[in-house]
Order: structure tokens, then sequence, then C-alpha cells
């Protein structure tokens, strides 16, 4: 009896795997466009993000692009943006949300991360003319969501019938290729790609690389518009791949950067090391990480993915940084990052003595608002792939490990927070850094140092606080996302 139970459970299983292929044929469909969005350097003045201020683009070397990848199954459509800009705040973001309800209903969850790149529009207004003057174009800003959304419908209405790759590199050179300027010297060099192909064709629709630097190779004295090495790397891989590309940058605090002088490319012409800030350095950057993207995905895995888990979530992380309390209160954001108190919008300002400023606003709510997500690409009872959001610059020990505490640390008793790497599962782990938000720098709060004595009693401040929002945004940020991951 036993042993006919047994042969007709497995038969019965049999049945059920004979019919899986069935419904896994209506399975994962793709679809990636992608459309311009560099700003008109002669209608206005272009006010270009990072580095100082008052930086007005002269000129155009490449384009700027939003680059999309859809990928449904079933009921499900999730939608991966990356755009050429320096960081979208979470505002327009939800407004790009709100247009695609009602022109591509399909798609139940959008992400728009930015690139960070550092040779483009100031689309935060940190970087105006002046002090106390927004480097937004509202004009721009406005046709700005309509191209992203451009971008994203034409994605998700070319969707087809396709084939997944899945591919991680781990590279020794992709970790040389990230300068770090600050202990704890902890990288984040892990390259992973998506590669999409039509079901019938075999001809690539699209593949969508996450790897971790900040695109600053040109520079603080550049003023033509370049998307910097990623143009190069998203070259690389469409001429060679033959399907849109899609770049999705990682964990990049700490500052992981492109440039520095340990990130040493030598030019194969003339036999020099490729200085920093030329042309031919990010031309060979972005080349290299192309080459590796394509050798990953010749070494990728097939994965037949038959749903899309998604688990999102609202959060509210502390502001601790004055500077981003004066610029909200002043229009520099132009209305954008309102404040919270108790989940609820504060608006409340006072006049605050800012030394060598006189009386300026000063917004005095307790949050900023914002969100995180994590998503599991399924393959039956398999989890073949993970995507977690950050919105902002996570520094790499908060996703790799290896907090490390030094003298001069503000919260020396700090507890460390979660690596996000360490509740994953899968082998291939998407980080999208500034994605659906830019809150600056994600510092583990055991590192956080915005008070002298300096860490490891440096003579000047460590840069990075000052891009923060505080000490307590990696707890909230990271603690969130544990919580999804671990389905809690
Ligand atoms: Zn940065």
């Amino acid at each position: 009896m036993r042993q006919i139970a047994y042969t007709c459970l497995a038969f019965n299983l049999f049945i059920l795997l004979a019919v899986e292929p069935a419904v896994a044929a209506e399975g994962l469909r793709a679809g990636a466009a992608k459309v311009v969005i560099t700003p008109d350097v002669h209608a206005a003045a272009v006010y270009l993000a990072g580095y100082g201020q008052n930086r007005v683009a002269t000129g155009v070397h490449d384009d700027l692009y939003a680059r999309c990848l859809a990928l449904g199954v079933g009921r499900e459509t999730l939608e991966v943006c990356a755009a050429d800009l320096i960081g979208l705040f979470y505002d327009d973001v939800l407004k790009i949300r709100e247009a695609m309800k009602t022109q591509a209903p399909e798609v139940t969850h959008l992400i728009v991360a930015s690139t960070h790149d550092h040779e483009g529009p100031d689309t935060m207004g940190l970087w105006g003319p002046g002090p106390l003057q927004s480097g937004i174009d509202e004009k721009y800003m406005v046709w700005l969501r309509e191209r992203i959304t451009q971008a994203a419908v034409e994605a998700a209405r070319s969707m087809q019938p396709a084939r997944l790759t899945l591919a991680r590199d781990d590279h020794p050179l992709l970790a040389m290729l990230q300068s770090d300027s600050r202990p704890p010297y902890v990288k984040d060099p892990y390259l992973f790609v998506m590669h999409l192909a039509s079901e019938s064709s075999g001809q690539t629709i699209g593949d969508l690389i996450n790897w971790s630097d900040h695109p600053e190779t040109l520079g603080g004295k550049n003023t033509e518009i370049t998307a910097d090495y990623p143009h190069w790397l998203c070259q690389y891989v469409e001429a060679s791949s033959g399907g849109t590309a899609i770049f999705v940058n990682g964990s990049i605090g700490g500052l992981l950067s492109s440039n520095g002088g340990s990130v040493a490319l030598q030019d194969p012409e003339t036999g020099a090391v490729a200085a920093d800030n030329t042309w031919r350095k990010a031309e060979l950057f972005g080349n290299f990480i192309g080459k590796i993207a394509e050798r990953t995905v010749k070494g990728g895995e097939a994965v037949n993915v038959d749903s899309i888990d998604f688990r999102g979530a609202t959060i509210y992380v502390p502001l601790h940084n004055d500077r981003f309390r004066l610029a909200g209160a002043n229009g520099i954001f132009g209305g954008r990052k309102p404040l919270y108190t108790g989940g609820r919008i504060d608006p409340a300002i006072i006049q605050k003595d800012v030394p060598g400023m006189g009386e300026l606003n000063f917004s005095t709510g307790r949050d900023v608002r914002t969100e995180v997500s994590y998503i599991r690409l399924l393959a039956g009872a398999r989890v073949a792939a993970e995507i977690v959001t950050v919105p902002g610059e996570i520094y790499p020990e908060l996703v790799n490990g290896g907090i490390t505490r030094y003298p001069g640390a503000d919260y020396p008793d700090a507890p460390f927070e979660p690596a996000i790497r360490e509740h994953l599962k899968s082998p291939y782990q998407f980080i999208f850094g500034l994605a659906n938000d830019e809150l600056g720098y994600i510092i583990p709060k055991a590192e956080y140092d915005d008070q002298p004595p300096w860490l490891l009693g440096r003579k000047e401040r460590w840069y990075g606080e000052v891009n923060s929002a505080g000490p307590d945004v990696a707890g909230v940020v990271t603690g969130a996302i544990a919580k999804l991951i671990d389905g809690r």
C-alpha cells in the first residue's frame, strides 16, 4: 500500500511538474526603451550638479538618457528606469508614477534610479548660481518627468516573451576601479547583470548592469554635459549585445569613485595611466566595465522566472542636517522634500540666525519621507534573484559588512546596523542605489562624525556627513530593508 501511495504521489507530482511549463509558457515578458533627457544648454542656464555651485554647462559632449527595462509575469510588471542624473527626489518619482497610472496602468511597480552623474543638470537644487539660489530649472523638470514616463511606457508596450540570463562577476579588477577615500576601506565590487533576449528571435532586448562607482571621472572643471563612464559602458554593451543597456548604480557611499590615483587604467595607445578628469579615462573606464559585463553574461545562468514578489515600505528618516533644513525652507529644493512629524506633513518654519548669512528660514519638522523595497524574481520555489532599492548613497559596509569603530566617532557605542547581503539568499543580489530618491550619504551610526575630534585624529572633517541627512538614516533604511527581506 505504502509503495502504491508513494507511486501515486510521485505520479501526481510528475503531472504537476509536467503542467508547469504550460503555466510558465505565458511566463516572462520583457521590454526595454531609452529616451534622451539632455537639457537644452542654449535655452536657459544649465547648472551642472556636483562639485561647486554655479558651474554652467557650455555644451553637450554626449546625450543623457533615461533607460528602462520592463519585466512582466502574469499581472505583475516591474519596471526599472535609470536616468543619467545626480539624483531625483521622491516627489518627482511619485509624479512619474502618477503619470504612469493613466498611461501604462499595467506597470505595477516602477523604480526610478539615478546614475549619480556629476556632469548633468542640477535636479536637486544644491548647485545653483549662489548659496541661496536653486539650480533647478522647473521647466526642464516637467519635461524630464514626461520623458522618463515616455521611456517607461515604451518599455512596457514593447514587452514580448523573453528569456532571462542572470550573471555575476567578482573580477578582482572591479575593486581596483573603486577608489575609497574613507576608512574602513570596504568596497562593493560585485557586478550583476540581467540579460533579456527575445523568446522567438533570440535577439537581445536589454541588459541591466548593476555596479557601484561615482560617475565623476570628468571632475569639477568640465562644463560639457556627459553621462560620464556610464555613456561608454552602455554604448559598449549595446554594440556587443544589440539591445538597450541600462546601468543602475549601487552602493557608492564612502565615496567609491572612478577618480583618484588608485584607479589606474592604462591607455593601450600610449602605455601611460589615463589621467583623472579626462575624456580618455571615462572612455577606458566605461569600456572596461562594458567588457566585464559582456564576459559575465557569457558565463551566466538561464533562469525561468515564473513570478515576481514585490515588498515595499514607506519610511520616515530623522533629519539632522541643518543645511538640508535651510535648503528646504529657502526654496532650494523647489518645494520638494517636505518634512514630516509623526507621519504627517509638518510645514513649520522658524527664523534662524546663520553666521555670515543673517536671519534665514529654517524648517523644524522631524523626518523625511522616502521608501525602500525588496523584490524577488522566483523560479518555482527558488529565489532566482533579488533586488533591494536604497534611496541614496549607501556606505558599502552597510551592504557587505565591516562597520568599524574608530576613535573620534560621535556615537562610539552605537549598535551596528544589519548588513544587507547577510540577509539576502540568492547569488544574484542587485542593490539599486539612489533608487526612487536621493537622501545623500547613508553612513553607519558608529562611524558618523559630524563633531570634532575627527575620526582617527584627522585635522579636518571627513567628507560625507556634509551630504547626509543624519546618523539615524542608516538604521531606519537598513532596518526596514532587513525586515522586508526576512518577511517580518
Ligand atoms: Zn555622491
